[in-house]
């Protein structure tokens, strides 16, 4: 198998993992500072999470048994898919999307059966059904914003795939806060819909390793039976509730770098750089080959000032394709004359 590959270079500007490039607030790290004490360190943490559990469900208006909490969505995934996939199950993705689904899928033990977006990387309604028909996959996965594509899934998607489905849907929102749009409504008792979040992104805390799923009251049991006891540490949900006080300084950061993603789309536009529509803190580009000049790649040229971005270029259905994370408006200043730089455009 392959594994999870995305370089962690040094470098003074680091946008290919769509962190964020802003900091949590001052006062976030004093309560972590304080919480430090308030832990029973000889203890085992509350196996429940309750507290944390019920500061999501009020962010969210749902119940705390709808929340399940894990080390990252990354281990969210991974217990859905063991509670859910594993061998002799089908699991199906609609490429290109985030690696780990796949990735995930098949470290179960399930197969994986993979559609197709088309060319512009939107999800047409013959390929759902084809997929749906077909594979009677046990999981599908959708996410909306799509990583790499920054697209958002059209509500009228999510709908066909739910309604049609023969198992659970999956609908990965780490990116949900840059967009306008959520399938949170979707989840309801009776429905086959899980919601999965994270605090990597919107929240500035990638570090923390903290994400969630919103789902059925029954999913969130089963998923509790299966994942690791005590599997969440007790200064991480301090940490996790306390981070949900700051809802509007999170708010102000994702305004920040929707603004920006908008300049920088504007930007590429004007080079004359392909790029799709983007809802998420990254766009995903693809420099022309006439526009680019030399023997070296955009990427090389990219790293040689000091800028990494994600590299996608050999990625099924991704030719040629480069993924920027949006980052604070001086790094991108320096990303985009960078860019027009390597593109032959430099002034
Ligand atoms: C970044 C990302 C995640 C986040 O994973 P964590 O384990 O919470 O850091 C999940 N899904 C997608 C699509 C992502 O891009």
């Amino acid at each position: 198998m392959d594994k999870y590959h995305s370089p962690q270079v040094d470098v003074a500007v680091r946008l290919n993992t769509n962190e964020s490039p802003l900091p949590v607030p001052p006062e976030w790290i004093t309560d972590v500072r304080n919480a430090v004490d308030e832990v029973a360190w000889n203890r085992y943490p509350d196996r429940s999470a309750l507290a944390l559990r019920q500061a999501i469900a009020n962010r969210h208006g749902v119940s705390a048994d709808n929340v399940f909490v894990a080390n990252g969505s990354n281990e969210v995934l991974q217990t859905l898919l063991l509670t859910y996939a594993g061998a002799g199950r089908t699991v199906a993705t609609f490429e290109p999307t985030y690696q780990m689904h796949a990735h995930l899928a098949r470290i179960s033990g399930a197969t994986v059966v993979s559609g197709q977006r088309d060319s512009d990387f939107e999800l047409q309604e013959s390929e759902i059904r084809r997929v749906l028909d077909t594979a009677q996959p046990e999981v599908v996965f959708l996410c909306s914003p799509n990583n790499p594509t920054g697209r958002l899934e059209p509500r009228r998607n999510i709908e066909l795939v739910v309604a049609n489905a023969p198992g659970l849907v999956v609908i990965d929102e780490a990116y949900a806060e840059f967009s306008d749009w959520s399938a949170l409504e979707l989840v309801t008792e009776h429905s086959n819909v899980v919601v999965t979040r994270t605090f990597s992104k919107t929240w500035s805390l990638a570090a923390l390793r903290l994400g969630y799923a919103i789902a059925p009251t029954r999913m969130v049991e089963e998923l509790n039976t299966v994942v690791m006891p005590y599997h969440l540490d007790a200064l991480k949900q301090i940490a996790g509730e306390r981070a949900l006080r700051y809802v509007e300084q999170m708010q102000s950061r994702v305004a920040g770098i929707v603004q920006e993603r908008g300049r920088i789309a504007g930007r590429l536009g004007e080079l004359g750089i392909d790029t799709w529509p983007s809802g998420a803190n990254f766009i995903l580009f693809r420099p022309t080959s006439a526009a680019s000049s030399g023997s070296e790649s955009v990427w090389q040229k990219l790293l040689n000032t000091g800028i990494l971005v994600r590299d996608c270029s050999t990625w099924a259905g991704l030719d040629g394709c480069l993924r920027v994370t949006v980052g604070t408006p001086a790094e991108n200043d320096l990303f985009l004359k960078a860019l027009s730089w390597a593109v032959g455009k430099g002034e």
